[in-house]
């Protein structure tokens, strides 16, 4: 790349001059930004090209990850440091008087996702790009991301997040890849002579796919794969002849516009289905274009099409990509005039996919005349699939209504995307093993029963070179000091940091960093929001989107306990607590929202408050984001993962908070499991309820939140501050659907039945960190197990088990 510092600060210099006419003195952050950028664009082309060419000679078998989401954050640090040019870059722009801090925060985080789903997406392509596996990215190119959160009076308030208003500096726009998508229009059917049906798709709306094409660099390889996300763009002939064949000509620029809503904005809502034509919509414009960009590829290696399942494999991450099945369907029997069997084959063996959750709100179903009218060919297809399912469970178990009902794909007037998603697919995961136990043996055991060889495990993951490396590089150099270079390639490698557990030096140097990351963040905190933090006080940290199940309340009631026993004895002997919170609410999410207003009220009570201050804080962090976790996390000395037992598919923020040393307080839920399992009792704090005893109370009752309200004294106390005359409530109404929520609507997520546990843990807490030395060995124990967590683990997983590729394709 560059030899030497001096070699980069003169392209640098030449790049500023020739491209935005500045000169080192007279260029701002923004001008570094962008020449930085195109600088590396440079370097990395011709290697991006040779990746392709590779891929190409070698036939090597392609992945395509489907997803609505892929929640990247910036990109400039993290390609520095995966190829390798971190140092050099960051010496040589402070020589001319650049900070490379500074510079990456001209880039504007890319939010193209919610969370978790779109993170995991986004760490997925680091692994597969880091292991040489040839895997790439199908999403959307969103025009208005993830939302701004800004709070006023407490109340969250979102803001169009305006990303590309920023030069995106890493994508290119190809318009010799653009693909046609359809809607709408009608199918007709003809017979050839030999009787075989062929179907025409006439009167459709076609819009264009347009490619942009982001680069995903390897670390410190010869591998660059792909992120091709899609725009929409109208396409002018075919907007202009509808246009005037409806005499609507004076309509043509709002008819343009209606199409190009599609690629505008990402829906902002997490584990929750609308039902929105315009979701539809995007769905199918992505699974559409992608498709189509697939088989495209493929047919340039020449190959017969028996040999698709070999070369190609579609995964589909949750169900919103799930009309990849119809599609490929579509393709291989309209255009490549295959038969129903042979295209069938082709498609089940292709394509695979993750499920995330649960929860029934999330599970996608659309309504059939939805899909009827705006795919009218799709659902002829999915009609089909469902029939010749039924049929064949009818001859699996004859007469059993009731079974082949409840399996159906098309049922009470919906398309059920997860039943699609498992008759289509050869692999079903779950994304942690106690979810991964839930779908078989409850959620959906029906269909265990009935493909039992499709469901496996593939417990999430995420990359330790942007959450580790990256994020926290102080810490990285001292586990290369200590045990070498080798977890970098080898993340289960960190295990070789137990060998240190009681040396005293090593401790004490996880110690200092921790201290001096909290000290950096105390002073970020106090110059953008105006609070002082004390960072010797513990950093308890509750990072993630704002959802009942995940129970931000619950942490919100124990600060008021806390708050409330301080002010009953103002020399309660305890350990002085700083309380960090960030979390986005879907706009349309009412209690979220209250849940939101509520933290910052008692943010403002426990901050005002002189009987408190030494002892507590509260900072509830606005717009909560990638770039956002990556300056809390290396800080956090606890991390919150208390969902309610069983809710939590699996978390990926556990697995990033402690890969940075922070103990998980959490509930056996999700990964949370595993994490214990590794670390074991010592060195994570578990209370709560079971999900087998959730999963148990939500089956057949017996749970009365008024019962524990109205016995326990502590819970009454702090529950009836939500609407009796207290510091929180002020007299007002404001929380009286919390209040509601929890006594009087049985408290769907058992926030009061596991309050006292929480408490309990909390104080155990309390005690355990005044022990600093019997803290960081906690600290490092968790650190040498998070390498389980690398989404290289992951990626792993999935290419030999699900996708069958690598390491005989590998080229590192
Ligand atoms: C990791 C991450 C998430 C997922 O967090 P969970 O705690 O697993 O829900 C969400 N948002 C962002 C920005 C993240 O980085």
């Amino acid at each position: 790349m560059f030899s030497d510092k001096e070699e980069f600060k003169q392209a640098f210099s030449q790049k500023l001059e020739a491209e935005l006419s500045k000169t080192v003195k007279t260029a701002t952050e923004v001008d570094a930004y962008r020449a930085l950028g195109s600088l590396l664009r440079e370097k990395i082309g011709k290697k991006w090209l040779a990746t392709d060419q590779r891929y190409v000679q070698n036939k090597e078998k392609q992945v395509y990850y489907f997803s609505m989401e892929f929640l990247i954050g910036r990109l400039l640090g993290n390609n520095l440091l995966n190829m390798k040019m971190l140092g050099i870059v960051s010496e040589g722009l402070q020589d001319l008087g650049f900070d490379l801090n500074r510079v990456e925060e001209e880039e504007s985080d890319a939010g193209l996702g919610n969370g978790g789903l779109g993170r995991l997406a986004a760490c997925f392509l680091d692994s597969l790009a880091s292991l040489g596996l040839a895997g790439h990215g199908y999403g959307i190119r969103y025009k208005y991301g993830m939302f701004d959160q800004q709070f006023i009076d407490g109340n969250q308030v979102e803001l169009p997040d305006l990303w590309l208003s920023r030069e995106f500096v890493w994508e290119i726009r190809r318009p010799e890849e653009a693909v046609e998508v359809r809607f709408r229009g009608h199918v007709s059917s003809s017979e050839d002579e030999e009787g075989g049906l062929h179907f025409d798709h006439h009167d459709y709306e076609q819009v264009q796919a347009i490619p942009y094409d982001v680069p995903v660099i390897g670390y410190n390889n010869e591998t660059i794969n792909t992120l091709r996300l899609w725009s929409v763009e109208a396409n002018m002939d075919d907007t202009i002849r509808k246009a005037a064949k409806q005499e609507e000509f004076g309509n043509f620029l709002h008819h343009k516009r209606s199409l190009e809503e599609i690629s505008e904005f990402l829906y902002p809502d997490d584990s929750h289905e609308e039902g929105k034509r315009l979701r539809l919509k995007q769905e199918y414009f992505l699974v559409s274009a992608g498709v189509q960009s697939a088989v495209r590829t493929f047919e340039q290696l020449g190959l017969p099409w028996t040999a698709f399942l070999e070369k190609v494999a579609l995964h589909i991450n949750d169900t919103h990509p799930a009309m990849v099945i119809p599609e490929l369907m579509r393709i291989l029997m309209d255009d490549k005039q295959m038969g129903w069997e042979e295209a069938w084959e082709i498609t089940t063996a292709s394509v695979s996919y993750t499920n995330h959750t649960t929860l029934s709100e999330a599970l996608e179903s659309w309504p059939v005349d939805m899909v009827r009218s705006l795919l009218p060919r799709i659902f002829m297809i999915i009609e089909e699939i469902n029939e010749r399912f039924c049929q064949s469970l009818w001859e699996q178990y004859p007469g059993e209504f009731d079974r082949i009902a409840e399996l159906a794909i098309i049922a009470d007037g919906q398309v059920k995307m997860a039943h699609l998603s498992i008759v289509g697919s050869h692999s079903i995961n779950g994304v942690a093993k106690l979810h991964t136990e839930i779908l078989k043996k409850r959620e959906m055991k029906i269909f265990h029963d009935t493909f039992p060889d499709r469901f496996n495990n593939k417990t999430n993951g995420i990359t330790h070179r942007r959450w580790l490396m990256h994020a926290n590089n102080p810490l990285a150099d001292l586990i290369t000091d200590t045990i070498g270079e080798h977890w970098i390639d080898d993340p289960g490698r960190l295990t070789d940091l137990l060998a240190y557990q009681d040396d005293r030096e090593v401790l004490e140097r996880i110690q200092t960093i921790k201290q001096q990351n909290k000290e950096a963040f105390a002073s970020w905190v106090y110059a953008t929001k105006g609070i002082t933090l004390d960072p010797q006080s513990i950093f308890d940290v509750h990072i993630k989107r704002l959802h009942g199940y995940k129970r931000q309340l619950l942490n919100a009631l124990h600060i008021m306990h806390l708050y409330n026993r301080i002010k009953m004895d103002p020399s309660l002997d305890m350990t002085p607590r700083t309380f960090i919170f960030g979390a986005k609410a879907a706009q349309s999410y009412h209690y979220a929202k209250k849940i939101i207003k509520l933290i910052n009220t008692i943010a403002d009570v426990v901050n005002n408050d002189p009987v408190v201050s030494g002892k507590l804080k509260v900072v509830f962090l606005e717009n909560y984001s990638v770039s956002l976790a990556e300056r809390i996390i290396p800080a956090a000395d606890v991390s919150e993962q208390i969902s309610t037992a069983s809710k939590e598919a699996s978390g990926t923020g556990n697995m990033k908070l402690m890969m940075n040393g922070a103990v998980t307080l959490g509930t056996m839920d999700g990964a949370n499991v595993e994490i214990h399992e590794l670390v074991g009792s010592d060195n994570i704090y578990t209370f709560g309820l079971s999900s087998e005893e959730v999963l148990e109370y939500y089956r057949s009752g017996g749970y009365s939140a008024k019962q524990i309200y109205e016995t326990d004294d502590i819970v009454r106390q702090t529950v009836d501050q939500l609407i009796h005359y207290s510091p929180f409530s002020k007299g007002d109404t404001e929380f009286q659907e919390i209040y509601d929520s929890l006594v009087h609507h049985n408290d769907e997520f058992f926030v009061l039945k596991d309050f006292r546990a929480y408490v309990a843990a909390q104080q155990q807490i309390d005690f355990d960190y005044r022990d600093k030395q019997v803290w960081n060995r906690k600290c490092l124990i968790n650190i040498a197990h998070a390498g389980k967590f690398s989404s290289d683990r992951t990626i792993q997983e999935y290419a030999s088990d699900i996708w069958r590729i690598g390491p005989g394709n590998m080229v590192k």
